[in-house]
């Protein structure tokens, strides 16, 4: 898509979202955010402006289930796009709470869908997750392995991709892109922006960054058993600004196909966790406890990107590495050690 567009984020204030809106802003984008702030804040949205140098055209506290206030927010707008990242992310609460997960991100999908339809915006970039390829067995994957969602969270991804998907279909004027990252992990460089979990973090890099902080006392790494090299579990962990590069690029080329298009955004190289945690060490200089516990129920041994499809149709890399990746989630860390003020 040549020049600026408006583009409507949901989920803006979170941990991805934030990243986009900062990226959207510098290429010359409008971005207006509708976050409920179920796990984000407002500081996030001073932040964004700080960083950008620009604040975001509007933000609205609103609930995508709310149709009322979500009818108000395109009525107040033309929008060009909408790249749609609110919902539930934590798998084993989806374990626990399906109906919640189902309900928030496949209702908050078609939700927003039925928006757009209302208010003609017919452009979409979807927030999937390579938790859909669930067991896979081989490694890398593509998008054309198949998909075995394993949990709630998963399969609330899956369904989602299905339902746009076949939008896209009856409806010709609609098209979508549908990005499967794999393990977005860093922070903005500035350490300004970053990942703000609520509670005790659920993901590696978050706890670890507590653990070197001195807030956890030792990381527990989850299996030493598992059928990769050193046996702890390995990901393609993928910095959270190369994710905001490729959404801003999606955006640019959500006209070159009908229907929707699905891509995985990873590097393609793999990291275990005992490896990990020797970058962090590196990176904040401190030694980082841990120790071996029992696998996590659910976890898979390996889950690692072709990205091949996406360097081919948008000559898109994840161009930052794992020693960037750390450095920077150290950085955030350590100048927000208690996350955003509010
Ligand atoms: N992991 C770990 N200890 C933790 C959290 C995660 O050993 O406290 C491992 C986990 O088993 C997996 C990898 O780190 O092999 C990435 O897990 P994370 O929860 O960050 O992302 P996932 O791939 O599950 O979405």
């Amino acid at each position: 898509m040549p020049g600026s567009s408006t583009v409507l984020v949901t989920g803006g204030a979170g941990f991805i979202g934030s990243h986009t809106c900062v990226e959207l802003l510098d290429h010359g984008h409008d971005v207006v955010i509708v976050d409920n702030y179920s796990n984000s804040s407002p500081g996030a949205v001073e932040r964004i402006a700080k960083v950008a140098g620009r604040a975001p055209v509007a933000v609205y506290e609103a609930d995508l289930l709310d149709r009322r206030a979500l009818a108000a927010v395109f009525a107040d707008h033309s929008f060009d796009a909408v790249i749609h990242f609110a919902a539930r992310k934590a798998v084993g609460e989806s374990v626990e709470q399906p109906v919640e997960y189902y309900d928030t991100n496949v209702g908050g999908t078609t939700a927003l869908l039925r928006a757009m339809h209302d208010h003609g915006v017919h452009r979409l970039v979807f927030s999937s997750s390579c938790s859909v390829y669930g067991n896979a067995d081989k490694v890398p994957l593509t998008e054309g392995d198949p998909a075995d969602p394993t949990n709630p969270y998963a399969t609330s991804k899956w369904l989602c991709e299905q339902i746009v998907a076949d939008v896209c279909r009856r409806l010709p004027g609609f098209s979508a892109l549908a990005l499967r990252y794999f393990n977005p992990v860093g922070a903005h460089p500035s350490g300004l922006l970053g990942e703000v979990p609520r509670g005790v973090p659920n993901n590696v890099m978050p706890y670890l960054a507590q653990v070197a902080a001195g807030r956890l006392d030792r990381l527990r790494v989850f299996g030493d058993d598992h059928a990769t090299p050193d046996g702890t579990g390995v990901r393609d962990y993928l910095h959270v600004m190369d994710v905001a590069e490729g959404h801003r690029v999606a955006l640019e080329h959500l006209d070159d196909t009908r229907g929707m298009t699905v891509f995985n955004l990873g590097t393609g190289r793999g990291t275990s966790v005992l490896e990990l945690v020797a970058a962090f060490r590196r990176a904040c200089g401190k030694p980082i406890p841990y120790e071996i516990t029992g696998r996590r129920p659910g976890d898979v041994a390996a889950l690692v990107a072709d990205p091949t499809a996406v360097t081919r149709a948008w000559n898109w890399t994840a161009t930052r590495d794992l020693t960037a990746m750390a450095e920077d989630a150290w950085r955030f860390q350590e100048l927000n050690p208690s996350g955003y003020p509010d």
